[in-house]
């Protein structure tokens, strides 16, 4: 059997949570002063779906987003994608439109998820729970509300996109 390895690119403002969430993926920790992916690329993690064993490639973008220069290096050959924003940051969430056009110029219609990151601090909400669906649905997109920190939804988030991969 072939394995298949698949290229996850994790995008969305800086803070959302998108460093912690690869973390906890890969290795099941959640740091909080967990801050970059120091002198690696990705981080990966092996899962069987579908009977079919599943590398799962998760790149970290390492705080360029700050800087609106996420290279091209980053997102060539990505074949899915997390769009994040922080139940806590309403910029975030306005910028996930803008998230979804980089994307789809660089790589075009991939595989995509859009998680709302942080679901444990759901009293300090700034976005309504029909506003986040609205824009799923808008975007068409399948959507999760997850928290790292509890680690809640993560391992369904990835899950779904390797089934997505495998469909298509
Ligand atoms: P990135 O800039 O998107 O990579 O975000 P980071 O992974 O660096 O996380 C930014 C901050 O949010 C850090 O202080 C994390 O500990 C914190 N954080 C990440 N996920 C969660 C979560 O689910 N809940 C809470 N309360 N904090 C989180
Ligand atoms: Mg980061």
């Amino acid at each position: 059997d072939m394995e298949v390895a698949i290229k996850v690119v994790v995008v969305g403002n800086g803070a959302v949570g998108k460093s912690s969430m690869i973390q906890r993926y890969c290795k099941g920790v959640f740091t909080k002063d967990y801050k970059k992916t120091i002198g690696v690329d990705f981080l990966e993690r092996q899962i069987i779906v579908n009977d079919e064993e599943v590398r799962l490639m998760l790149w970290d973008t390492a705080g360029q987003e700050e800087f609106d220069a996420i290279t091209k290096a980053y997102y060539r050959g990505a074949q899915a994608c997390v769009l994040a924003f922080s139940t806590t940051d309403r910029e975030s969430f306005q910028a996930i439109d803008s998230w979804r056009e980089k994307l789809e110029a660089e790589v075009g219609d991939i595989p995509t998820v859009l998680v709302q990151n942080k679901i444990d601090l759901l009293e300090e909400t700034v976005i309504k729970n029909e506003e986040a669906e609205a824009l799923a649905k808008r975007l068409k997109l399948r959507f999760y509300r997850a928290s790292v920190k509890e680690d809640l939804n993560v391992n369904e988030v990835f899950k779904y996109l390797a089934e997505k991969y495998l469909q298509r």
